[in-house]
Parts: C-alpha cells; sequence; structure tokens
C-alpha cells in the first residue's frame, strides 16, 4: 500500500555515458519544476567547468544558472530555506560524502534529481555513482548512439592513451560507443 502524505522526499539519479542525454533531461525535470512554482537549487563540482562555470550545460545547447561547489557538504550550506527541489550534475566527480548529503536532502522532503556518468573510461562504475545508484528511488539510464555501428551506446571512449581516471573534455577526447565498440587502449 503506497501511503502519500505530501511530505516524503526521494532521490532520482539519471546516468549513462557522455552524450546520452543526462544533462539533457536533468534540464527538462528542472524546468517543469519551475512550471509547478517549486523552488529549485541546481549544483555542480567545481572541477566541471568545461564550458561555463556558471551555468549546466548540455551538448545540445540548453543550459540553467548552477552554483558551483567544491566538495558535497558545501550544497548544505548553500541550502536555501524555501527549496524543494536540489538539482546536481556531474555527480561522479564529487567525493562519497555526496551520498550522505541526498540522503539528508530526501529525509528532509526534498526531491533530489542527481545526474552522473555510471561508467568510466574503462567501463568502471565511477565515484560515489554505485552507491547512489543503490539509495536512489528512481534510476533512469538514457543512451547515447554508438558513432562506430549507430547501436545504443552505454560506454565512453576515451581516444587518447592518458591513463588518469579524470580527463575533462569532450568532443576531442570522448565519443559515445556501445559495449561491442568500446575499448580500452593501453
Ligand atoms: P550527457 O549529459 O549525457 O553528456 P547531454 O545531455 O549533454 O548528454 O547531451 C545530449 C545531446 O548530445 C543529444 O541531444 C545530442 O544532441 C548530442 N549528441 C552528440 N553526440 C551524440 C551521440 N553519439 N548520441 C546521442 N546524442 C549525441
Ligand atoms: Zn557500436
Amino acid at each position: 500500500m503506497n501511503i502519500i502524505n505530501g511530505k516524503t522526499g526521494w532521490i532520482e539519479v539519471i546516468c549513462g555515458s557522455m552524450y546520452s542525454g543526462k544533462t539533457e533531461e536533468l534540464i527538462r525535470r528542472i524546468r517543469r519544476t519551475e512550471y509547478a512554482r517549486q523552488k529549485t537549487q541546481i549544483f555542480k563540482p567545481v572541477l566541471d567547468d568545461r564550458y561555463d562555470s556558471e551555468h549546466i550545460v548540455s551538448h545540445n545547447q540548453l543550459k540553467e544558472p548552477s552554483q558551483q561547489v567544491n566538495s558535497a557538504r558545501e550544497i548544505l550550506q548553500l541550502l536555501e530555506e524555501d527549496t524543494q527541489v536540489v538539482a546536481i550534475d556531474e555527480a561522479q566527480f564529487f567525493d562519497i560524502g555526496i551520498v550522505d548529503v541526498c540522503n539528508q536532502l530526501a529525509d528532509r522532503g526534498l526531491r533530489v534529481i542527481v545526474a552522473g556518468l555510471d561508467q568510466d573510461y574503462r567501463g568502471l562504475p565511477f565515484g560515489p555513482m554505485p552507491q547512489l545508484l543503490a539509495v536512489a528511488e528512481y534510476i533512469d539510464k538514457p543512451k547515447a548512439i554508438c558513432v562506430i555501428c549507430g547501436n545504443l551506446a552505454s560506454r565512453t571512449q576515451r581516444l587518447t592513451r592518458d591513463k588518469d581516471t579524470i580527463m575533462v573534455g569532450a568532443e576531442d577526447i570522448y565519443e559515445a560507443r556501445c559495449r561491442d565498440c568500446h575499448e580500452v587502449l593501453d
């Protein structure tokens, strides 16, 4: 039986490869909260400043103003009293504290929408994403299109041989590929 008393918060995770439409979907959900006249705050980690430090930006040029934070804890410090929805982009770059922060917000009755890469360029789980997926009430995994074969793509192909897990970049270094076409260069 579902008991809905209007005070329940929850966590939604949108995850997938690069170009799968995570930010596009996050922005779509944010815009709908605006129609519903709900106060929404948008956060992203300092690390992600490739296009714009003051907005979240999708690869098809949608954008929304956002606040940059150095750590997950800072989200709690910047939270305004009347905020009902918290949206977080590029969650894979956060410290593991992001899991507790999202849980605390949801426990307080907020809707928390989190977007992030589920896998790194090797196809391995990325940062705190596995834990976020475990505690989320709702999960969506949009797919990109594999640039090699045209199938649905769940992986991010790095086009250079660099081995750092975090290497911020876009079309120049990464493309979307399916499981079959994805390869880890050595
Ligand atoms: P993500 O946040 O998952 O990296 P975005 O929401 O920023 O994705 O961008 C999604 C957009 O990327 C798509 O709407 C499309 O315009 C563009 N795009 C570029 N390459 C691809 C691809 N290989 N497959 C699907 N969409 C792509
Ligand atoms: Zn393919």
